[in-house]
């Protein structure tokens, strides 16, 4: 059987090589080879947050593998009784990777529905579950094993919420990269954290910024235990970081003891000319011991948004204290989507998998092009960019003054909420993504949904607005 492909029953088969792996993942030495080290899981203790620290593991959930035990009687779970649900059976059709022009029809079996239509275990439905470990082995080298898991998640946002809830108390000092994925500046204003902004460029993350913020730490202060970074296409820069800065920033997450929040919905939709550059998750395996990143996985830009399906990997304890978060909070994520997701995945194979995001990246490659020929032709000499290389977001600084030489760099949001808006276009402040909220010349556009015409159309509206702003 091809590796990566469906086998009996319809379950995935866990690849034996690594074909997704990116090129540039500097090859092992024999010695290093399947011999991964990994942090004890002491070490985690002093990275818990006191409110993960204060949960217990549900008295319920945690006796449910004890009814797999043969001949056992259980008088356990609140379980409603299957019996009595309506919905009988679970048939849907997919379009098939290898020819898009062909729909495949997948059945979810008899078995698989009940199970899905019942509570289910916490961390996810064990046939997702599998799937994804074979997929983090096929995309990131990262074997089943001692020393990490996966957990599933209603959507990436869901599990990152978990984490920083399981990690960070009130008032700690947080490291993000600046600009940040707006999605996470409230869940550390809302527990009162000092947000270091650590800065960035077109080659990512700055690990110079980051060395000059951790080598200046006072030492009266705790350092920050976290840094939250979006390694591939960027929301909302659209950059990816290069394998240098990775690596200097992994180096820095041993020398300072912090985990490597990688937030990474965008991975797949990587359309650059490079290899694409290896995950931290993937890199740490070349660390002298693996453990300081916690992967966040997202399915919605490859599969379906609404769908609400996501995957945290990381070390055990850190995973364990989300899954309690998840027991106290909304128990499991859908079983019906859970189904349905693995249901089309196991049937795809990875390879299929694979060809599937390739098409996708291309998709938005060819999005890309349009927008920044539509930048081009009418913003000339009126904003700056660099070309993201993934993801769906491009990040520009409208020049809203033909001095070039002024200090002032004004202030995107006055333009595009006032002047952009009555000209009929509407794009995001860059404000919005700075964690303290100063003004900025920036704009986030998003190029994922416009056809050609209303693209150029669009930017040509918005240099109006900014000649208009310049004139004044
Ligand atoms: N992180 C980033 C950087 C995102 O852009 C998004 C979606 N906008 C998310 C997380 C949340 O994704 P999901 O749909 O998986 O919850």
């Amino acid at each position: 059987m091809a590796n990566g492909s469906a086998g009996q029953n319809g379950v995935t088969q866990v690849p034996s090589h690594s074909d997704g792996i990116p090129a540039a993942l500097p090859a092992k030495t024999s010695a290093q080879k399947n011999v991964v080290k990994y942090l004890p899981s002491e070490y985690y203790q002093s990275f818990l947050s006191l409110v993960a620290k204060e949960r217990k593991p549900s008295p319920i959930r945690s006796l449910f593998p004890l009814e797999a035990t043969p001949g056992l009687i259980s008088l356990l779970a609140g379980k409603p009784n299957a019996t009595t649900f309506p919905l009988t059976s679970l048939q849907f059709t997919a379009r098939s990777p290898t020819d898009p022009s062909q729909d495949i029809s997948i059945k979810v079996t008899d078995e698989q529905l009940a199970e899905a239509l019942q509570y289910g275990a916490t961390s996810g439905n064990p046939s997702l579950v599998n799937w994804v470990y074979g997929l983090q082995e096929f995309s990131h080298g990262r074997k089943k094993g001692e020393g990490w898991r996966i957990s599933i998640g209603s959507g990436s946002q869901d599990l990152i919420y978990k984490a920083v809830n399981a990690m960070v108390n009130p008032g700690d000092s947080v490291l993000v990269e600046s600009p940040v994925y707006a999605g996470v500046i409230p869940m550390f204003q809302t527990l009162h954290c000092d947000q270091i902004e650590v800065a960035t460029d077109s080659n990512g993350i700055s690990s110079a910024s980051l060395r000059e913020i951790l080598e200046s730490w006072p030492s009266s202060k705790p350092k920050p235990k976290v840094l939250y970074t979006v390694p591939y296409g960027c929301n909302p820069t659209g950059m990816t970081a290069t394998l240098e800065r990775r690596k200097e920033v992994l180096a820095l997450s041993r020398e300072h003891d912090f985990i490597i929040l990688e937030d990474d919905p965008y991975y797949y939709l990587y359309y650059g000319d490079a290899a694409r550059p290896p995950s931290y998750f993937a890199l740490e395996l070349e660390e002298p011991e693996a453990g300081r990143v916690l992967r966040f996985d997202s399915l919605s830009k490859i599969l379906s948004a609404g769908i609400r399906i996501g995957f945290v990997s990381g070390p055990d304890v850190l995973v364990q204290a989300m899954d309690s978060h998840t027991a106290t909070a909304n128990l499991q994520v859908s079983g019906l989507t859970q189904i349905l997701t693995s249901s089309l995945l196991n049937q795809w194979g990875y390879e299929a998998f694979k060809i599937h995001t390739e098409s996708v990246s291309s998709f938005y490659r060819k999005k890309r092009d349009v927008f920044e020929g539509a930048l081009k032709r009418h913003l000339d000499g009126l904003a700056e960019w660099s070309t993201p290389e993934a993801g769906m977001f491009v990040w520009f600084k409208l020049l809203l003054s033909s001095n070039a030489s002024s200090s002032d760099e004004g202030d995107s949001e006055a333009i595009i909420k006032t002047k952009a808006f009555e000209k009929g276009v509407l794009a995001l402040p860059g404000t919005v993504f700075l964690p303290n909220g100063r003004k900025t010349a920036y704009v986030r556009a998003s190029f994922s949904l416009l056809e050609e015409g209303d693209v150029d159309e669009a930017v040509r509206r918005l240099r109006e607005a900014i000649l208009e702003a310049r004139s004044e």
